[in-house]
């Protein structure tokens, strides 16, 4: 049976099936899954999931996990991709009816000015509405430019025919509801990805994509492998709880494009440091290694105001080698772009990762 198992990465068995992993893109694109907000996203990665033949489950904290056992089961390793996306909470609801919010996460308001938006109550409901500034039109307000754009300057403008908090609060919208901004998902003619929420769903569908290989060409991981889907890793704490089998956790999670950065749309980044730590020296030159031997299409670069889940594990205690790599993401955290290509690049790179010792 040596066949079924051999490692040759580049045989073309291990074609990626990109329609099918951009179909899952913008399918859980679409799904809101706002920080904290995982009824709904759940259920879309386990009925994906599901349909391959794996199983789902979760731990207290709300993370997913699929469990594969590994030829060599003397370890675990760890891939991670968050499901949560930077979005926004009801914080109060003004006299006039406009929505006063909190961001969860890094929102950039310069940004999100202008987009809709959805509030989640706890009875099930969904509401729309828009984001603007208090200072919302350059006819009426002398500082419609110049006001700082922050959560003390910005309001959501529901679309319902309300004129005070009572009318508000009486639709059954409530403080600490949950707000996830328009995905507005894009795939352009020239092979890129437009959408807010490129980080982290374009990392959820590699990993999705190498689970798909490992049923299609009936393969085993080099060692039991759990891919874990966090969905607090936007505000730090996503992969603060790592199940204590674990030794290597690597995030996948985008990469940085700027002026210190290699990093492009193109590219696989693979992250050496954030701005808490460095990665793990073995553990990223093992993946490096990888990606040269794969001829897969990557770069090396440090992270600046950069987290991810494997340094979320590693500040909360955990015993674990950490790594980061991904998509180059342009114009991150606002309406974000990268290619096609990427994905495949980062696909591939996972899947040679948990094939291999
Ligand atoms: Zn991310």
């Amino acid at each position: 049976m040596q066949s079924k198992n051999t490692r040759h990465f580049s045989d073309e068995r291990f074609k990626i099936n990109t329609e099918e992993m951009l179909k899952d893109l913008e399918e859980l694109i679409n799904t809101p899954s706002v920080v904290g907000f995982y009824p709904e996203i759940h259920k879309k990665l386990a009925k994906i999931v599901g349909k391959m033949g794996y199983e789902i489950e979760y731990d207290n904290k709300r993370t997913a996990y699929v469990r594969v056992p590994g030829i060599d089961s003397s370890k675990t390793v760890c891939v991670g991709a968050h499901l949560d996306t930077i979005g926004l909470q009801v914080r109060h609801v003004m006299e006039n009816g406009w929505i006063e919010v909190k961001n969860l996460g890094g929102i950039n308001f310069h940004n999100v000015e202008g987009e809709n938006v959805y509030i989640h109550t706890r009875n099930g409901k969904t509401f729309e509405g828009m984001v603007i500034c208090k200072s919302h039109s350059v006819h009426v307000f002398d500082d419609a430019r110049s006001r700082e754009r922050d959560i003390n300057n910005e309001a959501i403008l529901l679309d319902a025919d309300v004129n005070s908090a009572q009318d508000v609060y009486d639709l059954g919208i409530e403080n600490g509801d949950l707000i996830s901004v328009e995905p507005r998902f894009k795939r352009t003619k020239s092979g890129f990805i437009k959408s807010r929420h490129i980080d982290d769903k374009a990392m959820v569908v590699a990993a999705i994509e190498v689970l798909r290989q490992l049923k299609q060409n009936d393969l085993k991981p080099a060692f039991n492998t759990l891919f874990a889907f966090p969905i607090y890793e936007e505000i730090g704490h996503g992969g603060a709880y790592v199940p204590s089998e674990v030794s290597e956790y690597v995030s996948l999670d985008i990469g940085l494009i700027g002026p210190d950065n290699h990093g492009s749309e193109k590219l696989v980044s693979i992250g050496a440091s954030d701005h808490y730590s460095p990665y793990d020296w073995g553990l990223t030159t093992h993946l490096i290694n990888l990606a040269k031997e794969n001829q897969i299409e990557y770069c090396v670069d440090t992270f600046y105001r950069f987290g991810s889940d494997a340094t979320a594990a590693i500040r909360s205690g955990n015993n674990v080698m950490p790594a980061v790599f991904g998509v180059g993401c342009m114009n991150s955290h606002g309406y974000e772009r990268t290619s096609i290509h990427a994905i495949e690049e980062c696909a591939r790179l996972t899947l040679a990762y948990v094939l291999n010792k």
